[in-house]
């Protein structure tokens, strides 16, 4: 039977070839350090555990949940954006509980992308946004970042007709790949942009709670008027070491929270009531956790860095998200450089080509790594010697 063309343009998976490396290279015995996985390593706080495990013991966890959440866990949300960012939000009209921030992000694009359409989307960027836009059957103008412009979209090259065209602006920061960040005067310019062209904003930002040198990042809806034209993505995933769990929120303009419960109501059905119990724990619970693991990144960062310019690459420290985001010498290819690296010294960073066609000539390198395996990572960086 033939698969839907949908399938057919799946983009290939983009790092089949460094995955056949390491496994490759594992299966031999060899000692192989990845830096290419953005997974927080440290465990989740052990009060949301707990939180988890009385949950478990009230069988009524056990059934259905509702499409729209616990109402308990859309306030905490509120709350916490209102502590957190000092924004409001009604928590039964603009807090949409969502299975992780990866499915609410594919999902929002069968909200508002008909056939033809167009989104516009960072490159580099998480693949999701404009693979959810090809699901739905949409085009994808892409917005170059650049190191010029610190990474963040110049709406000026976007032409008038495409901007026309536009339904969804996608964003995302603390950014990943590029470590990036966005202050209020740039979302601000966002929002004009959106009201002159009739667009839905939409703010990816899982590492709102990840960031150093006392940088605080900000919520896209602490802009002015951002909830009239956006809505905000994040997740307990990074902010609370909870990727397993999957859980997170989507929230801000009404009417977009109200599609994306349309669409999700007829796909999944909720997330477990008890983990959302454990959500609760995170948001209202002690926030040390952040603290600790922003101590810790911040660590491994200062580590790595020095090493990275010492190859010849150029880094500018991030202030937030997982990731260093390193400039490779003039004319290098990132999967070359990559690949070199793996056969080398056993090391694995993710090609910045990866990302998108702007990505190239960076590499990402994560910060979710062990303390022994990045030392040991350091270690063989330093004895690298690119081959040209
Ligand atoms: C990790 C990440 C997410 C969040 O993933 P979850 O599905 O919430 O675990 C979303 N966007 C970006 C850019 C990420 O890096």
């Amino acid at each position: 039977m033939k698969t839907a063309e949908r399938i057919a343009k799946l983009p290939p998976y983009l790092f089949v070839e460094v995955t056949r490396k390491i496994n490759e290279k594992r299966a031999q015995g060899e000692d192989v350090v990845s830096l290419a996985i953005g997974d927080p390593d440290i465990p989740t706080p052990q009060h949301i555990i707990d939180a988890m495990n009385e949950a478990l013991k009230d069988t009524s966890t056990h059934r259905y949940p509702e499409s729209d959440g616990l109402p308990e866990f859309r306030q905490s949300v509120a709350d916490w954006y209102s502590r957190r960012f000092d924004v409001k939000l009604n928590p039964d009209t603009e807090v949409l509980p969502t299975i992780g921030s990866k499915e609410a992000i594919g999902h929002l694009a069968f909200c508002y992308i008909d056939p033809g359409d167009i989104a516009l989307v960072p490159d580099p960027g998480y693949p999701v946004y404009s693979i959810g836009t090809m699901l739905a059957g949409g085009e994808t103008f892409w917005l170059p970042l650049s190191r010029e412009n610190r990474f963040l979209p110049d709406l000026n090259a976007i032409p008038e007709d495409i901007a026309r065209k536009a339904k969804l602006i996608w964003l995302n920061y603390p950014n990943n790949p590029t470590a990036a960040t966005a202050d209020l005067p740039f979302f601000e310019k966002i929002v004009d942009f959106a009201k002159k062209y009739d667009i839905l904003v939409c703010h990816d930002g899982p590492y709102t709670e990840v960031a150093f040198d006392d940088y605080e990042p900000v919520s896209f809806l602490q802009a002015n008027g951002a909830k009239d034209v956006g809505i905000e993505f994040h997740s307990l995933s990074k902010s609370f070491n909870m990727t397993g769990w999957r859980i997170g929120m989507a929230v801000g303009n009404a009417d977009a929270i109200d599609a994306l419960m349309r669409i999700k109501s007829n796909l999944d059905s909720g997330i477990f009531n008890a983990v959302q119990l454990a959500g609760i724990a995170a948001l209202e619970g002690p926030q040390d956790a952040i603290k600790d693991h922003n101590v810790k990144y911040q660590q491994r960062r200062d580590k790595l860095i020095p090493v990275l310019r010492n190859m010849g690459l150029e880094v500018d420290p991030p202030k937030g998200s997982l990731y260093v985001w390193a400039k490779l010498p003039d004319n290098v290819k990132s999967g070359d450089f990559a690949a070199q690296l793996i056969d080398a010294v056993n090391v694995v960073v993710t090609p910045g080509r990866g990302y998108g066609e702007a990505g190239e000539g960076f590499i990402r390198c994560s910060l979710t790594v062990p303390d022994d395996q990045l030392d040991r990572a350091i270690d063989r960086l330093s004895q690298f010697r690119l081959q040209r």
